[in-house]
């Protein structure tokens, strides 16, 4: 089994590939701070959902609070039935976009 393989704290599954997480983006002070092990799937989501400025005006800065987002409740909902391994296709949001 790969090493890399661990489980998401985002949306639990297991068997899965995990990256790092800034739970405070680094740009904000959170270099020291907590960060987690999510999925690809929904750390990309959120970034596709939220700007860096957005997670700290909203204060998405925990798991449990990225997660009773009801934009990140639908994600959740659709990525846990899907198996491991399976990297969605996924767009930034306009909102995003619109300001890098
Ligand atoms: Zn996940
Ligand atoms: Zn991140």
């Amino acid at each position: 089994m790969d090493p890399s393989e661990d489980r998401c704290e985002c949306c639990g599954r297991s068997g899965v590939e995990t990256t790092i997480h800034h739970l405070t983006p680094k740009e904000y002070g959170g270099v020291k701070l907590p960060t987690a092990l999510l999925c690809i799937p929904c750390h990309r989501h959120i970034h596709h959902l939220f700007t860096n400025k957005q997670l700290i005006d909203l204060e998405l800065t925990t798991i449990s609070a990225l997660q009773l987002n009801p934009a990140m409740q639908s994600f959740i909902r659709w990525i846990r039935k899907t198996p491991p391994g399976t990297i969605p296709k996924s767009r930034k949001s306009r909102n995003v976009r619109r300001r890098r």
